[in-house]
């Protein structure tokens, strides 16, 4: 199997000794509990968004983005990816400007991974736009993301984001967001729509409408699925209930990714094995995620 990761946050994947090394070096105590630094099973996903709060502590200066980007293509290689895309919002990294925290990233990943920035739902779209503008001559970006989760509490939704995402198309730069993540399909349309996105992280409830399923099915948007991630979060009650199989079998592109190696404890091969044991899952399904792990990079 030729492993694939389209969807690694670098702000969820770092290694937890060097974690505590980080927060050695600052002072900052981390919970005794290591449980209660990662995901569990069914938390819902306020709770796990929290979790980022005690990684991005000990991520605010660029060397420390840098040490911990470095340190996932080298898990990367060891895990035995093929192709890999690192994630992050270099906006919560408050120890340099935007541009050196994405500089750092760079760095760190030395062409070994595709850099995709994130915006975060509720932020204003000034911050999209500044972090097009960023990547825009960097050609080691090639994809801006929509993360987190929206809240009736925020000033700005999705649809706030087209001008940038226009921008990013304009510029051949990728886009996906995080859409339908046990929350309304209609979050999938929307993206496709108004943001062009070309693939979709999650797409949980993605069966809900056929219509959309046809859509997807039209525009060939491809699903990063994070199964593992789902089921901590509560989006799906356990890998055997995951609908990953009914997509493929409707003809929707998919790629296996894994989130968050730390946060959900998880890599690229247990990733795969846990989606093979999947009842309906068969050898040609995971051929065919393995071919769209592979072809889904962004390229620029
Ligand atoms: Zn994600």
């Amino acid at each position: 199997m030729k492993y694939s990761d389209l969807h690694r946050h670098l702000d969820g994947s770092i290694r937890m000794g060097t974690l505590v090394d980080l927060a050695d070096n600052l002072g900052i105590g981390l919970p005794e509990d290591p449980q209660e630094i990662t995901f569990f099973k069914g938390m819902g996903l306020e709770a796990a968004l929290s979790r980022f709060a005690i990684t991005l502590s000990v991520l605010q200066q660029p060397a420390a983005v840098r040490r911990v980007a470095d340190e996932i293509c080298q898990d990367a290689q060891r895990e035995g990816l093929h192709v890999l895309e690192i994630r992050f919002a270099p906006q919560l990294h408050k120890g340099g400007s935007v541009e050196e925290v994405v500089d750092s990233a760079l760095e760190g990943i030395q062409g070994r991974a595709g850099l995709i920035l994130c915006g975060l739902y509720g932020e204003s779209p000034a911050v999209f736009e500044q972090l097009v503008e960023i990547a825009i001559p960097r050609k080691g970006v090639v994809g801006l993301d929509l993360a987190g989760a929206p809240s009736p509490s925020h000033k700005f939704g999705m649809l706030d984001y087209a001008d940038a995402y226009h921008n990013a198309r304009d510029h051949g730069i990728g886009r996906t967001v995080h859409a339908s993540e046990g929350r309304s399909v209609e979050e999938i349309r929307w993206a496709i729509e108004s943001l062009h996105a070309q693939r979709i992280g999650h797409g949980t409830t993605l069966l809900e409408d056929h219509q959309i399923v046809d859509l997807v099915l039209e525009k060939e948007v491809l699903i990063e699925a994070n199964v593992t991630s789902n089921v901590d979060i509560g989006a799906v009650e356990c890998h055997a209930e995951h609908p990953i199989a009914k997509w493929l079998k409707l003809g929707v592109k998919v790629a296996i990714c894994t989130d968050n190696t730390l946060l959900s404890q998880v890599d690229a091969p247990t990733e795969y094995e846990r989606i093979s044991q999947i009842p309906e899952m068969t050898p040609d399904m995971m051929s065919l995620c393995e071919a769209n792990g592979l072809n889904g990079r962004f390229l620029r």
